[in-house]
């Protein structure tokens, strides 16, 4: 990222005025994020500027949220769904009421 554009005009990998110019940037503020696995993430950012609501956790690359009581669901490792989740999905509740009771008559021979 440093010198890119050539604004600086210096070497890449400058040494020693590299690091004082990172070490002069904008305040910051810190955004911690937490994985599926417990890790805290500890990003900078600027302050004032935007942080997004996720964060790939650099330890095990689960997707790390802002809110540690209600995680990111990373994609393509979403909770298996069950033969009822899809039945809820095509059903409504009214619906599963009434199969199950007609399941449950079923079962106690009354029809
Ligand atoms: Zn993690």
């Amino acid at each position: 990222m440093a010198g890119r554009g050539g604004i600086r005009g210096s070497q890449v990998g400058a040494g020693p005025m590299g690091e004082n110019e990172r070490g002069e940037l904008a305040p910051r503020t810190v955004v911690s994020f937490w994985c599926g696995n417990g890790h805290e993430v500890r990003i900078g950012f600027a302050l004032g500027a935007d942080h997004p609501d996720v964060w790939d956790c650099p330890k095990c690359g689960l997707v790390a949220g802002r809110d540690r009581d209600n995680l990111p669901v990373p994609a393509g490792t979403a909770p298996y769904m069950t033969h009822l989740g899809y039945l809820r999905q095509r059903r409504s509740q009214e619906e599963g009421d009434i199969l199950l009771e007609e399941a449950l008559a079923k079962l106690r021979g009354s029809i």
